[in-house]
């Protein structure tokens, strides 16, 4: 039917199926969903307006909108323990934006992770929102370990008095101390907001230590680690149960994507299973071996290695820029996506350094051994991409192998 009624988009979505088949993924904030979230997220439930909460909607009509999403919340706080859960944000970005607006004004101090060393747009970047309505300061990680100087962040803290101190990363591959943060934002009086985004899968099979009784906010997207579809999750203390849930409506938000709410439920009840625990165990294995393996071949990776599912490469000795080696990389089948390194001298649009991780792949079904294939294949299409016919090769045997692993986890 949409075959015939809309031929572009049809075949948009029939090359991107493709390309997801026959390619290897390694864009650690991506993965790949199962049947079930897909059946939801593509059903009708996208048809219902639901403005409001559980129980108290400002539309008729909702009595099984309210199931989903109380399910939804349910299964958010039993999956972290936590208090309370907010599952209405469309995205990461609007849930770290309900939190800034619940307890900020305008003008307010925010200390947050720099860009380069691995903070995301939303902890403050002057062309966010977050950098537009708020004072922002930032810390570093250390120059020489790349790991974040928690004695720095203390002494930033003590000097600029934020009102809100944000933890979490989008590139950052090392354990974050939640109780240093923690310490560091009581001794100041600060809100401590962890942005669990890209390790909340890590969190919930144990193998990054939770946060939540650290923080007042912790915030995520659902569609990395955690295996969901694209939205975003709010978790906090009953206290700030009321400032968040209208943070979001009235706040900042009109209807929620009942869709989508129902999706995250689903994701929320596979993160319950043991299967879902050795998947994560998996994509730590695995990306600690793409690591080794790299460093192997003479890469140099951000802090000297991982403990999460990504890191980043920096590539500058290796004479390309972290953009040549995404379009290179692509080419050949291999997805990446540029990231800055720590203090890096090149602006976003370039970097020096390429981020990978192994949350899809994983899901597909690739292990150690396959690891070891991806890094020898990235290495010889570094080295020999101004070789036409020999790129031609490599893509190739690529194209086959990723045929193997299946798109639906
Ligand atoms: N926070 C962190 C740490 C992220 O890495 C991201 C996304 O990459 C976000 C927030 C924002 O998520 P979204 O893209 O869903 O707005």
């Amino acid at each position: 039917m949409l075959k015939k009624f809309d031929h572009e988009i049809y075949y948009a979505l029939k090359k991107e199926v493709e390309k997801q088949r026959y390619t290897i993924n390694l864009i650690p904030s991506e993965n790949i969903v199962s049947k079930n979230i897909l059946k939801v997220v593509g059903s009708i439930f996208t048809n219902k307006y639901a403005e409001g909460y559980p129980g108290r909607r400002y539309y008729g009509g909702c009595k099984y909108v309210d199931v989903v999403e109380k399910l939804a919340i349910e299964r958010a706080c039993k999956l972290f323990n936590a208090e309370h859960a907010n599952v209405q944000p469309h995205s990461g970005s609007q849930a770290n934006m309900a939190v800034y607006f619940s307890v900020l004004n305008p003008g307010d101090k925010i200390l947050a992770m720099d860009i380069s060393s691995g903070g995301h747009l939303t902890h403050g970047v002057k062309v966010n929102f977050s950098g537009m309505l708020y004072k922002t300061y930032f810390y570093s990680v250390d120059k020489e370990t790349e790991l974040i100087d928690y004695e720095k962040v203390r002494e930033i803290a003590i000097r600029e008095k934020p009102k809100i101190i944000v933890c979490g990363s989008s590139s950052y591959s090392r354990i974050i101390d939640f109780e240093k943060f923690s310490k560091i934002a009581k001794e100041v009086n600060a809100y401590l907001l962890a942005d669990i985004a890209h390790i909340a899968g890590l969190i919930v099979a144990k193998l990054h230590p939770g946060p939540v009784n650290f923080c007042e906010f912790i915030t995520s997207t659902t569609h990395k680690t955690l295996r969901g579809p694209r939205g975003g999750l709010i978790l906090c203390k009953n206290e700030f149960k009321e400032k968040i849930d209208s943070s979001i409506i009235p706040g900042i938000q009109g209807g929620p994507l009942v869709h989508v709410i129902a999706g995250k439920a689903v994701a929320f009840k596979e993160a319950m299973t043991k299967k879902f625990i050795r998947y994560q165990n998996q994509i730590v294995k695995n990306c600690k071996v793409l690591c080794e393996e790299f460093k192997n071949r003479n890469y140099r990776i951000v802090s000297n290695g991982t403990d999460t599912h990504m890191f980043v490469i920096d590539l500058r000795n290796k004479k390309i820029t972290g953009l040549q080696a995404q379009e290179i990389l692509e080419k050949v089948g291999i997805i990446t996506n540029k990231n800055l390194i720590p203090f890096d001298k090149l602006p976003p649009s370039i970097t020096s350094g390429i981020r990978v991780g192994t949350p899809c792949i994983t899901s597909r079904g690739m292990k150690e051994k396959d690891m070891i294939r991806i890094v020898e294949w990235i290495d010889e299409t570094l080295k020999n991409r101004e070789n036409e016919k020999m790129l031609k090769e490599i893509s190739k045997k690529i194209r086959r192998f990723a045929s193997e692993f299946p798109i639906y986890p």
